[in-house]
C-alpha cells in the first residue's frame, strides 16, 4: 500500500533491512527468516537498503520481493549517486513490476575512493530532490526522502538543512524518515522547527536499537549524532558485556519508542537485520498486543 495513503490515517510502524553480504547469506534465506519473524508486528513496510555506486542492486530487488512475497509493503531505497537515468529508470521498471509502489529517494552517500567532481557519478541528479522529482516524473510511486534531526554533515546550517527539506517536498516528497538518534528532545525541536517552518510533510522517527556498546560507539562517530548521558553510561558500562547491553538497549529503545509514538510520530526501527531484540522491544512497547495489531480499528489520527 502507498504510504502517504496510510498516513493520512494513522502514525506508522516501519522496518529497515538492508542487503546481507552474499558470504554470509548467499540464498537469502538468512533475511527470509528474519523478515518472516518481523511480520508478527504487522508492520506498514519494510524499507530495503540500495548501496550507492555498490553492487547489491540485484539483492535489494530479490529482498523487496521477498517483502512483497510475504504479504508486507516495501519501500525501495534508491540513490541518486552512481547511477545514471537510464539506469533509475530501469530499476523503477523492475520495482514497479514486482509491486513496489513507495521510493526512497536519496542523494546517497559517497562510496570510498568516489571522487565529488567525478562527472561520471554526478551527471543526471545531484542531490535527492533531483531524484525525487525524476521518480514522480513516472507517476506511480509514493516518494520518501531522509532527515537530519541534527543535520548533515554537509549542511551549512540547521536552517540550510530545512531548505533542503522544502525542496524535496516541492520535488515530490510527501514523507520523511529520519537517521537514527538517541535524544528525543533533540528530534521533537527539529520537527517543531520543520514544521514552523512549512515543510508540511509527516516525519517518521528512525531508531536504531542498542544491542552492542562497541558497535554504537563505531556509528555514533561515523553519524556524529549524540547521546545523552544515561545512554552514554549504559554504552560505558557495558562495553564488554553483550548481554547486559542488549537488555538495556532494548529498555531504552522501548522508552524512545513509546514517547514518540505517544506524542504522535511514525516510528522506523532500524533493525540491522535483528528480529528477535527487534520483538522484545515491540512487545514492551505493547505493539504485539493482539489489539493493537488491527491497526486500522486503532486509527489515532495523522502522523504528524
Ligand atoms: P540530499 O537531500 O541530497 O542532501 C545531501 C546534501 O546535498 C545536503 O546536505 C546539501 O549539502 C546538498 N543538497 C541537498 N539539496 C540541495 C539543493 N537543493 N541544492 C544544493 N545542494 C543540495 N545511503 C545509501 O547509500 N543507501 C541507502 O539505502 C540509504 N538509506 C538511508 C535511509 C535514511 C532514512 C537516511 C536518513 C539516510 C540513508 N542513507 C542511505 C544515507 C544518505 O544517502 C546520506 O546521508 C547522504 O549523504 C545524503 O542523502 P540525502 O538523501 O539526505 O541527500
Amino acid at each position: 500500500m502507498r504510504i502517504d495513503t496510510i498516513m493520512k490515517r494513522r502514525n506508522t510502524l516501519s522496518f529497515e533491512v538492508f542487503p546481507p553480504k552474499p558470504e554470509m547469506d548467499a540464498d537469502l534465506s538468512g533475511i527470509t527468516n528474519t523478515l518472516s519473524a518481523l511480520r508478527v508486528a504487522s508492520p506498514d513496510f519494510v524499507s530495503v537498503t540500495y548501496g550507492a555506486g555498490g553492487n547489491n542492486r540485484p539483492r535489494a530487488l530479490d529482498i523487496a520481493n521477498i517483502v512483497v512475497s510475504l504479504g508486507m509493503s516495501p519501500l525501495s531505497h534508491l540513490t541518486a549517486v552512481g547511477y545514471t537515468k537510464d539506469e533509475t529508470d530501469r530499476v523503477l521498471g523492475s520495482l514497479g513490476e514486482l509491486g513496489v509502489e513507495n521510493i526512497l529517494a536519496l542523494r546517497g552517500d559517497i562510496p570510498v575512493g568516489m571522487d565529488r567532481d567525478d562527472e561520471r557519478h554526478w551527471r543526471d541528479f545531484q542531490c535527492a530532490r533531483d531524484l525525487s522529482r525524476h521518480v514522480m516524473g513516472h507517476g506511480r510511486f509514493c516518494i520518501g526522502g531522509a532527515a537530519y534531526p541534527e543535520g548533515h554533515q554537509e549542511s551549512a546550517s540547521p536552517e540550510a538543512d530545512i531548505e533542503f527539506m522544502k525542496d524535496k517536498v516541492d520535488a515530490g516528497t510527501t514523507f520523511f524518515i529520519t537517521q537514527l538518534f538517541f535524544d528525543n528532545d533533540r528530534f521533537k525541536k527539529f520537527a517543531d522547527r520543520a514544521n514552523a517552518s512549512g515543510v508540511g510533510a509527516p516525519i517518521i522517527a528512525g531508531i536504531m536499537p542498542v544491542f552492542k556498546a562497541r558497535q554504537i560507539r563505531r556509528i555514533v562517530e561515523i553519524s556524529g549524532c549524540s547521546v545523552p548521558e544515561k545512554l552514554n553510561a549504559l554504552l560505558d558500562r557495558y562495553l564488554d558485556d553483550d548481554a547486559s547491553m542488549k537488555e538495556a538497549g532494548i529498555d531504552y529503545a522501548a522508552e524512545q519508542i513509546s514517547d514518540l509514538w505517544d506524542e504522535g510520530f511514525g516510528v522506523h526501527v532500524y533493525t540491522m537485520n535483528k528480529s528477535k531484540g527487534v520483538l522484545e522491544i515491540l512487545r514492551r512497547c505493547g505493539f504485539l498486543d493482539k489489539d493493537n495489531l488491527d491497526k486500522d480499528k486503532n486509527d489515532g489520527g495523522a502522523t504528524k
